[in-house]
C-alpha cells in the first residue's frame, strides 16, 4: 500500500503535535485548524478511504471513535459538543488517502454543511 503523509507522521519522518498513541491508533493536531480544537485520529494501519474498510476492521474504527471521545473530554469540548468528520474521496473533500477522523470543537458548527 502506498505511503502517505500520515505514514510519515506515524514513522516520525515529519513532525506533528502528537496527542495520543498506542499500537493501533495515533491522534495529532491538524496543521491547519478549522476550529479552536481540531485534531485527527488515524489508524496506524493505512486504509486509504472509507470505501476500503473491511468488516474485520470494525473494532479498529470503533477504537478511533472512542479515542476521539476520550481526547474531546480531555480537551474540555465534550460537554458543549463537538463534530466528528471523516471525508471520503473527491466529493467528500478527502485530500489525504489514509483514513482519518477529524475532531472539531470549541465553537458551534452549522448544519447542514455547505
Ligand atoms: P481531508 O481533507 O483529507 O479530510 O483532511 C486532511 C487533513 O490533514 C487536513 O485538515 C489538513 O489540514 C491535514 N494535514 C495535511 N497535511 C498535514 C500535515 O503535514 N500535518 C498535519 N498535522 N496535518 C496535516
Amino acid at each position: 500500500m502506498s505511503e502517505t503523509l500520515f505514514s510519515k507522521i506515524i514513522n516520525r519522518e515529519i513532525p506533528a503535535d502528537i496527542l495520543y498513541e498506542d499500537e493501533e491508533v495515533l491522534a495529532f493536531s491538524d496543521v491547519s485548524p478549522q476550529a479552536p480544537v481540531h485534531f485527527l485520529v488515524i489508524p496506524k494501519h493505512p486504509i486509504p478511504t472509507i470505501n476500503d474498510i473491511q468488516a474485520d476492521q470494525a473494532l479498529l474504527i470503533g477504537k478511533m471513535v472512542l479515542t476521539a471521545q476520550q481526547l474531546a473530554k480531555q480537551k474540555g469540548i465534550a460537554e458543549d459538543g463537538f463534530r466528528l468528520v471523516m471525508n471520503c474521496n473527491e466529493n467528500g473533500g478527502q485530500t489525504v488517502f489514509h483514513i482519518h477522523l477529524h475532531v472539531l470543537g470549541g465553537r458551534a458548527f452549522s448544519w447542514p454543511p455547505g
